[in-house]
């Protein structure tokens, strides 16, 4: 099933419309190389003529003319530049399903190729941030708890004069003997 303008469309209808494009291709195609054609031989004929003396009468409309053929023939050859265009744009609806197929077949197993590799090379770095981030808030968590004394021992007190551990009835530092307040 070939789809166009939005409808699906049957292998007769399609094979149908291949063969009216290029049929319209190949007269556009014609007219294009037949401009092409008549425009050469108007520049070749006109580059022909001898270049007049200009000594002798008449010499700037002879050469008037001559730049004339030449004109004619280049602007021929650019207007076959519509029908070439109009002839190519036929051929490419023509061939749509094939342009499409290889198309496809090119762009998706590197489509495919792309995908697989980002997510070879994703997966890995993702799970190392979301590792770090992890740990982090872990540690995060405990030196709050710490901090705020969620963690600690609530029999023991530290001496602010050296550091040491006390248990929290002592009245003096086991160590330096400083008095608790
Ligand atoms: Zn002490």
């Amino acid at each position: 099933m070939a789809e166009m303008n939005g409808k699906y469309v049957n292998e007769q209808t399609h094979q149908k419309g291949k063969k009216f494009f290029k049929k319209a291709a190949l007269i556009a195609g014609l007219i294009a190389l037949t401009l092409i054609i008549a425009g050469i031989i108007v520049i070749v004929n006109g580059v022909n003529k001898p270049v007049p003396d200009m000594l002798q009468d008449g010499w700037f409309e002879a050469e008037s003319d001559r730049n004339q053929a030449i004109f004619s023939g280049a602007a021929l050859i650019g207007v076959a530049l519509i029908p070439g265009v109009i002839a190519i744009s036929m051929l490419v609806v023509a061939h749509q399903r094939e342009i499409l197929a290889f198309g496809a077949s090119t762009v998706a197993p590197v489509a495919g190729e792309t995908i697989n590799y980002l997510a070879d090379e994703t997966s890995p770095a993702i799970e190392k941030v979301v590792g770090a981030v992890s740990s982090g808030v872990a540690e995060g968590v405990v030196k709050a708890k710490s901090a705020t004394g969620a963690n600690q021992n609530n029999n023991v007190k530290y001496c602010q004069e050296c550091g040491t551990k006390n248990p929290k009835s002592a009245k003096f530092c086991s160590n330096c003997g400083k008095k608790f307040e």
